[in-house]
């Protein structure tokens, strides 16, 4: 990019337990992304989701970035410490009439029809429905049946109907947190971030991100997604997955295999490299073109 100071990337792990290989790749990815154009790369903490995230978890990941020589620039933010942002958002959506009061119950949104992802795809039940004040509700961003078009750095152009594939999308829910699309749109436009680079398994998310970044006014960063990392079963790794924690030893191993399902291999000769060497290595010669789209097998780690 022509000014390279422009660049702003982040990482936005959600702290409810520590980083594991598939983790390692989207930070790997995102970090040489943004040091490879010369740019900032900032660090959120999405803590979000206050029972199932823990300061414990927090200071591992940051602990385990450090030991993997992923440096980041500035203070952490902690999406738990922005609920006035986020509130001051919603605020604005409902003076716009964007957004609308939603009552059904889990039970109730079962029998929806799923997309692609598995997501139910909101029925629309309460759209025209006024929720009694006391009742205890979600709030829904009301989607247009319009297509809405985007293009990924790694895969490309792409288009989702959100009306029909998403539906009406919560952006608070019922027990008063705010969700993950909302937050995302705060803070990504908050810490100007200019570039997301995360894990394919968030690609169908960018559509709802683009809505609200265009209801809001707030501008839209480059997106990439890059492949996740999966078990042998062929399952994300992750913690419901048992994926196994990024160990400390054998870093260098690690990081090869991260690199390697970022299309990067690093040659044989800088095996017995440390991982800023690594990472150095790979910073020079980072190509997103070369990330590929298919997932890759977790090798056992050392
Ligand atoms: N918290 C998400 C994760 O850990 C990442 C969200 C994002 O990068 O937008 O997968």
């Amino acid at each position: 990019m022509s000014d390279a100071q422009a660049y702003i990337g982040r990482f936005a792990p959600s702290p409810t337990g520590p980083l594991h290989v598939g983790s390692l790749v989207a930070a790997v990815a995102s970090w040489l992304d943004a040091r490879a154009a010369g740019g900032r790369w900032l660090l959120r903490m999405e803590d979000l989701d206050r029972p199932r995230c823990d300061q414990v978890s927090a200071d591992t990941i940051l602990r385990q970035l450090e030991v993997y020589g992923l440096t980041w620039d500035g203070a952490v933010l902690y999406q738990s410490q922005r609920d006035d942002a986020y509130a001051a958002t919603l605020h604005a959506l409902r003076s716009q009439g964007a957004v609308f009061a939603c009552a059904c119950s889990r039970s109730q949104l079962a029998q929806a029809p799923r997309n692609a992802e598995g997501e139910i795809i909101y029925p629309g039940a309460c759209r025209l429905h006024v929720v009694p004040r006391n009742e205890k509700h979600a709030w829904r961003v009301r989607v247009e049946e319009v297509s809405a078009h985007f293009t990924d750095r790694i895969h490309g152009a792409l288009q989702q109907n959100l009306a029909r594939e998403v539906g009406d999308f919560v952006v608070r829910r019922a027990d008063g947190l705010f969700a993950y699309q909302l937050a995302v749109v705060v803070d990504d436009a908050f810490q100007g971030v200019t570039h997301v680079v995360r894990g394919a398994d968030l690609l169908w998310n960018t559509p709802r991100q683009v809505y609200l970044q265009t209801l809001l006014g707030l501008p839209t960063p480059a997106y990439a997604h890059v492949p996740l990392v999966t078990n042998a079963a062929g399952q994300k790794l992750s913690k419901q997955t048992l994926a196994p924690a990024l160990p400390e030893r054998g870093r260098r191993a690690v990081l090869a295999q991260a690199l390697a399902a970022l299309g990067h291999p690093p040659p044989s000769d800088l095996v017995g490299a440390g991982p800023r060497d690594l990472l150095a290595w790979a910073t020079a010669r980072w190509c997103i073109d070369n990330v590929p789209l298919h997932p890759t097998i977790a090798k056992p780690l050392p």
